[in-house]
């Protein structure tokens, strides 16, 4: 009870100035937390627990503690305060209620061993049926005709009748329906269901637990945010958020929660930051340095792009800043990433240190040389690539070369990371497709220098906003939003397979115009045998279709001379058409090719498409994708193709992705060490509580960098709780 008037006080508190709001905060977290030990306690002994279910729960769910099940939310809500008329039931309900007298039972025979039994069931205005396909014995034993009954359940038309399939049906008298708000709906797993452990039972034990819980539960938000923001007290939510009494109070308490767990997911990733910025000085580049200046004016044939300039813009301000840059650089494939970063490595020469790109694979190492070099023709500046296959002699002199600080510009792979890879100076490191390299082979960079190198992480893989700030937590992010000028953009067409006869008519007058032609097959894994042998008939099938063209075929079972000298061919226009798997997604640039026809389009993710697509449309010509796919396509696949013959906004793409997929299957997620195991929040539909979250935790960081101001000390050690009860935010750091 001293709880309760202590939180009313301090709403009240809202005008008083700050040395007594501050009293009061301080109050909170010196005061023992009443609950604390409540909600520590095994739930064994709530009422139908027991030590047989604790075990379901422990092992299932991972629910131990009061605190557990106190966070197992519902995953929906079911609005049960209000009865339907059956004249006003539409096919396209969720869930409703309705209420009358069964009239009659009906068994219909639908094989030998199985019938289906029917009761009709009117309100007095209206008839509809229960249906049921099994369990005829339940059911006649259990319903009456003439008793006053709610049934609650999906209606469905069928035979022109609305039906309701296994509904759920209880006798009216025992409903309370004044009592009855928005009922939770709870996850359950096979096995518990087999146990009697449905989503009802855990209803049950949920509410015997807050009732039990007398004392409100502490507070685990500062009362300035929770004012300012109008979010309901913990206590109130967690209440709400098992047993809403109606939808308005059910999505207030979510969004409580919701908020309060993406805060200290960001509070958690930004005090991190914070931490390493103190710990590490940024080199200072104040100067452009000849170097830029000479490519700029001499080298640089066309004009930057307006985001292009932006961008250089924000890296400028980060090499000024006495800070260590680590940067995110977002962009549509053909944006001009790669501009970007080589004038981001010509301003660390130009301060008279050295720079590195890396790249995920050799091929792509390699067309980074050739740009770089074609951009730098006519400067002295010694550029050298470094990866796997540089070997013994030729690989000593490039070693050589970085440590004297003859090499300013060093193009590679993975080798990079080695030990025996010192250079002399190492001002900047560019990382090319940033979700193949981990938060810890970035961190094995910055022992390469005796300060850490400025760090700019380039991908071609949008990444939500939102879920950048949240994988990419301590990365500040740059967006290429504009393609140079001129480029048409590619349309994308969908086909089935059965249209091939057209596409190959298509692809024939491409040809002769004079263009080039990409023909992908899905390879998921290099080793599916099946999957090769269809690029193998589908390369002869082309060979027969077109005897005219000159076709190249390349996969990742060929050794690398050979596929590079298939590709090269290609490159050269020697062969008109490339039969490929997705080897061919990063890098290629053959600005001749304009048609992308990927088969089986539907076992591709829709990065990976977009990607895919991103290899024509390079050059002048209006240039296409086909996505072929087979006629039968689930739901999700039937929207990805839509999606992608809707546009051609890698950023949109990346959002719907997000939304289709989850944010656990995304890309990349795994490779940067953060699982995602929120309770509540989604971050693909809860984009603005994510941003609102980070504007939170920033203000409290930018207030507290050290995170040892008594005024927060609440939050930092809620932090340190979180942090010690949550393996995957370890993994964070
Ligand atoms: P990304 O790395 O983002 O996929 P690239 O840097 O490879 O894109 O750029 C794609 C092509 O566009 C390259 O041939 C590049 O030279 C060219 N390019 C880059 N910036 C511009 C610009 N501002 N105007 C015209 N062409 C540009
Ligand atoms: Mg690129």
């Amino acid at each position: 009870m001293r709880k309760a008037h202590n939180s009313k006080l301090k709403t009240h508190n809202s005008k008083i100035p700050k040395a007594i709001t501050h009293n009061s905060k301080l109050n909170i977290h010196n005061s023992k937390l009443p609950n604390l030990d409540i909600l520590s306690q095994d739930i064994m002994f709530l009422p139908g627990v027991g030590p047989q279910r604790k075990e379901i729960f422990n092992r299932e769910l991972n629910v131990r503690t009061w605190a557990d099940l106190l966070e197992y939310y519902p995953y929906k809500y079911v609005d049960r305060s209000r009865i339907y008329a059956i004249h006003e039931l539409t096919s396209d309900m969720p869930f409703v209620q309705i209420r009358g007298k069964i009239l009659s039972f009906e068994e219909f025979e639908m094989s030998a061993r199985k019938k289906r039994v029917v009761a009709h069931f009117t309100d007095g205005r209206g008839v509809v049926d229960l249906v049921w396909f099994s369990g005829a014995q339940y059911v006649y034993k259990t319903y009456k005709v003439n008793e006053d009954y709610i049934v609650f359940g999906r209606p469905t038309v069928y035979g022109g009748r609305f039906q309701f399939s296994h509904p759920e049906i209880d006798r009216a008298s025992d409903l309370k329906l004044s009592e009855m708000g928005m009922q939770p709906y709870y996850t359950t797993t096979e096995l518990m269901k087999k146990r009697g452990l449905t989503s009802r039972s855990l209803e049950k034990v949920v509410k015997a637990m807050l009732q039990k819980i007398t004392t409100p539960l502490a507070e685990t938000l500062p009362d300035f945010i929770t004012r300012r923001l109008h979010l309901m007290s913990r206590d109130a939510a967690m209440r709400c958020v098992h047993y809403p009494k109606n939808a308005i109070e059910m999505k207030q308490a979510r969004e409580r929660l919701k908020f309060e767990e993406l805060f200290y997911v960001q509070l958690n990733i930004l005090r991190y930051a914070s931490d390493h910025r103190r710990k590490y000085r940024g080199y200072i580049f104040n100067r452009v340095g000849a170097d830029f200046n000479r490519f700029y004016s001499d080298n640089l044939k066309f004009e930057l792009t307006g985001a292009q300039k932006r961008v250089m813009h924000e890296i400028r301000n980060d090499m000024c800043s006495g800070r260590q840059m680590n940067r995110l650089l977002q962009g549509d494939v053909g944006s001009g990433k790669t501009l970007v970063a080589l004038m981001t490595m010509l301003i660390a020469l130009g301060n008279g240190f050295q720079a590195c790109i890396m790249a995920p694979t050799e091929i792509l190492a390699e067309q980074h040389l050739d740009t770089i070099q074609a951009f730098l023709k006519g400067m002295d500046i010694r550029v050298e690539l470094l990866t796997g296959v540089v070997k013994g002699k030729r690989r000593r002199e490039v070693l050589e070369g970085l440590l004297s600080g003859d090499v300013k510009i060093l193009v590679g792979t993975h080798a990079i990371l080695e030990d025996t890879v010192r250079f002399q100076r190492l001002g900047v490191a560019v990382i090319d497709e940033q979700h193949r390299f981990g938060v810890a082979q970035r961190a094995r960079l910055w022992a390469k220098s005796e300060n850490p190198p400025h760090i700019l992480v380039m991908t071609a893989t949008p990444i939500p906003r939102t879920l950048a700030m949240t994988i990419y937590g301590d990365l500040d992010v740059s967006v290429i939003d504009e393609l140079p000028p001129g480029r048409k953009p590619v349309q994308t067409i969908h086909r089935y397979d059965n249209q091939m006869t057209t596409l190959y008519n298509g692809i024939r007058q491409q040809i002769r115009l004079g263009r080039q032609v990409y023909v992908v097959y899905p390879l998921i894994t290099e080793s599916e045998k099946s999957d090769l042998k269809n690029l193998e008939e589908g390369y002869a099938a082309l060979c027969d279709i077109f005897p005219e063209f000159h076709i190249s075929k390349v996969h990742g079972k060929m050794k690398s001379a050979e596929k590079d000298a298939e590709m090269q061919k290609f490159v050269s226009g020697e062969t008109q058409i490339l039969v490929a798997t997705t080897v061919i997604e990063v890098g290629v640039n053959v600005p001749n090719a304009s048609v992308m026809v990927i088969l089986d389009a539907q076992r591709f993710g829709l990065s990976q498409l977009h990607q895919l697509r991103g290899r024509v449309g390079r050059g002048a010509e209006q240039s296409y994708c086909i996505l072929v796919t087979t006629y039968k396509l689930s739901d999700i696949t039937r929207k990805r193709i839509d999606i992608m013959c809707d546009t051609n906004d890698g950023f949109r793409i990346a959002e719907a992705d997000l939304k289709l997929r989850g944010p656990g299957d995304l890309e990349g997620t795994q490779q940067s060490g953060i699982a995602f195991d929120l309770k509540i929040a989604d971050i693909a539909r809860d984009g603005q509580l994510v941003a609102l979250a980070r504007q939170e935790a920033q203000k409290i960081i930018d207030a507290d960098p050290t995170c040892t101001s008594n005024e927060y000390a609440m939050l930092w050690r809620r932090l340190r709780q979180l942090r010690d009860t949550n393996i995957n935010w370890a993994a964070i750091s």
